[in-house]
């Protein structure tokens, strides 16, 4: 019998009690506030601002839209970076990834106050990150190791295989998973024998972005497999890396795709919006006292 880790049904969870919070705050007058920059047309891009949006205005957290042309230029983007840091009434700020080739991404995530990086993708963050002195964690990780920490999966000493190094989650997931005392593995698109390599772990996370790449040879019957791939198969149908009708019933826990890694992403950022909300209020009232 295989467990489903049921983001979905987490992430309603978390949502409710976030909820509260942003209750309090706003009796305390914080009304905690996200600005999202969205540059280009790019249609999957407007899909996840959107649903972000969606989620916010659900929880009563306030967005401020800046939608800017394809043809902005690096230095009006890092200017426009530049004032919302400026702007005392803004705690998150979210550059919707991918930008545009010309523009060098890792230049405008360091014009982002890293306090106010609610993505977590400043490379101050991620060195804390990796310091294990982080509070500011990317989004999709976070998660992840909530997810797991909600099903009381202990890490400690577990191998874990961990496929993709990307910045957004399988760099990150490294250190989060080190912190927890697991043993990590990294496979990419160089890597030989994965079949092998993930065979053997007592946790596999895929984030390759493959359409139901991997299936039952990949792993054991007692692996826990996080699927985070969000992928559109031939008949247009969302489906993460995993097969996952093959592979449900054959391993222990699945996160699935969809209802897994994907609600947890989105109610991350807003806790992350909330928290830095929260940080602001406390150092008010430090001022005041
Ligand atoms: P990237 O394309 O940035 O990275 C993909 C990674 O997978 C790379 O490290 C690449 O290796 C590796 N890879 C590709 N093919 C293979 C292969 N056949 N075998 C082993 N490794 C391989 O993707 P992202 O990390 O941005 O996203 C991955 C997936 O996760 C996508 O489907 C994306 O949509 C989804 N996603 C879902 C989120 C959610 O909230 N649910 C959030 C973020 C992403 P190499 O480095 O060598 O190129």
């Amino acid at each position: 019998m295989t467990t489903k880790l049921d983001g979905k049904a987490l992430a309603r969870k978390l949502q409710e009690e976030l909820k509260v919070k942003v209750t309090q705050l706003k009796q305390d007058g914080i009304q905690p506030c996200l600005a999202v920059i969205l540059v280009g047309n790019d249609s999957a891009s407007q899909v996840y601002v959107r649903n972000k949006k969606k989620v916010a205005q659900k929880l009563g957290i306030k967005t401020i839209d800046k939608q800017l042309p394809q043809t902005v230029n690096e230095s009006e983007l890092v200017d426009l970076v530049t004032e919302l840091n400026q702007d005392e009434n803004i705690h998150g700020i979210l550059v919707q990834l991918p930008l545009p080739e010309s523009i060098d991404e890792d230049l405008v995530m360091r014009a982002i106050d890293p306090a106010k990086d609610v993505d977590g993708f400043h490379p101050f963050n991620i060195g804390k990150l990796f310091m294990n002195k982080g509070q500011i964690v990317p989004c999709t990780p976070k998660g992840i190791m909530r997810l797991l920490a909600e099903y009381q999966i202990n890490l400690d000493g577990k191998k874990v295989v961990i496929v993709g190094r990307s910045k957004i989650v399988g760099m990150p997931l490294i250190a989060l998973m080190l912190n927890a005392n697991a043993t990590v593995t990294v496979a990419h698109s160089h890597t030989k024998n994965l079949k092998e390599i993930t065979r053997d772990a007592d946790i596999v996370i895929t984030a390759i972005g493959q359409a139901e790449f991997f299936d039952m040879q990949y792993f054991n019957s007692d692996a826990i497999i996080i699927d985070v791939g969000t992928n559109r198969n031939e008949a247009g149908k969302l489906v993460g890396d995993v097969k996952r009708d093959a592979v449900m019933g054959h391993v222990a826990y699945l996160s699935p795709v969809p209802g897994g890694v994907g609600p947890m992403t989105i109610t991350m950022l807003m806790e992350q919006t909330i928290q830095f909300a929260e940080e602001r209020e406390s150092k008010c009232n430090e001022k005041n006292i």
